[in-house]
């Protein structure tokens, strides 16, 4: 059950030693929200470490405090540090990071698949972002919000919700990019960064486009990250689901990405159909038109499953 509001703060400064991380593989909420909520902390001076067991793309090193992410390896904690785990549903989705939460967890999310694991928790499952929460503690607590800040969390609000694109925008949401935005925000800049591509990976874009095939009479598309494929994109294959999602006519589009011979990252987006149901058949999760899970077979098999429940449910 949701903590108060003003309990959440209070949790939050009470502690002199603050690990802050947020879910594998981090997107642009994970890294927005987690520097807001570092920099906010840090300067009430706390010690305050921020920690992904995952390289973080280079694309956000623009951010304030981005040289402050570390990885689990160089971070020693005890149970008198308070982990705030941010946008995550468990435990199980920080990877090694879980290891360095020996105290007592405060955990701020929005997904509907929340596990609830936490000693203080405020879930927003109606909220499109883990920074649309953030944004919205800081208003309420009457923290003036830094601009540093506000560009990490309007980064947050903006790619969870595909720049104001996607179902989960709402007036809220709009509203706290608004009040970013007023407090220093520069959406252009940031939309710069994210945008930016190297001549090579834009052309190599075209070689991934041949790649998307479609299923299920053209409702469904998906795209398999295969080591060969994957020479061309690097590591951060995000940023190719919309090509997927956008085509004409498409319900569910899908990734699958090769981790290792018995490992495939799949991720789900929907327009109508709840992927986030399809997504727990492998024990994964998210949103209703946004999931994601980890199937431990080969990329071949895994593209069969996943075509397979998704045919099911459209
Ligand atoms: P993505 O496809 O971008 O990796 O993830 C889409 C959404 O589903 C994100 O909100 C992400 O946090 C969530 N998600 C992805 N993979 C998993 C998973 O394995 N388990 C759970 N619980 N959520 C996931
Ligand atoms: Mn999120």
């Amino acid at each position: 059950m949701n903590s108060s509001i003003q309990e959440i703060r209070h949790v939050l400064e009470q502690y002199d030693r603050i690990m802050i991380t947020a879910h594998v593989s981090p997107d642009g909420d994970a890294i927005g929200s987690t520097l807001a909520l570092y920099g906010w902390l840090h300067s009430l001076h706390k010690e305050v470490v921020v920690v992904f067991d995952d390289d973080v793309d280079e694309k956000f090193n623009f951010l304030q405090d981005y040289e402050a992410i570390q990885k689990p390896e160089d971070i020693q904690t005890d149970d008198s540090w308070l982990t705030v785990v941010l946008d995550a549903t468990d435990m199980n989705r920080l990877g090694h990071a879980a290891d360095l939460a020996k105290g007592k967890i405060l955990n701020i999310d929005h997904h509907i698949s929340n596990q609830h694991f936490a000693d203080w928790e405020y879930i927003r499952p109606d909220f499109a972002a883990a920074g649309e929460i953030l944004t919205y503690l800081f208003l309420t607590w009457n923290i003036p919000i830094e601009a540093a800040w506000a560009d990490a969390l309007y980064l947050a609000v903006a790619t969870d919700c595909g720049f104001f694109k996607f179902s989960n925008t709402t007036g809220h949401t709009l509203r706290m990019a608004g009040a970013l935005v007023d407090a220093g925000a520069h959406p252009n800049i940031i939309s710069e960064h994210l945008d930016a591509r190297s001549l090579a990976k834009m052309q190599a874009l075209g070689e991934v486009l041949q790649h998307i095939e479609l299923f299920g009479s053209n409702a469904v598309a998906g795209l398999a990250f295969t080591p060969e494929l994957m020479q061309y994109t690097g590591e951060h294959t995000g940023s190719y689901m919309d090509y997927v999602r956008n085509i004409k006519g498409v319900d569910v589009a899908f990734t699958v990405k090769f981790v290792s011979d018995t490992e495939t990252r799949v991720s789900l987006r929907s327009k109508t159909v709840d992927v986030n149901a399809i997504a727990a058949v492998f024990g994964g999760g998210g949103h209703v038109r946004a999931a994601g899970c980890t199937i431990a077979s080969s990329l071949e098999d895994a593209k069969k499953m996943v075509v397979k429940e998704i045919l099911k449910a459209i």
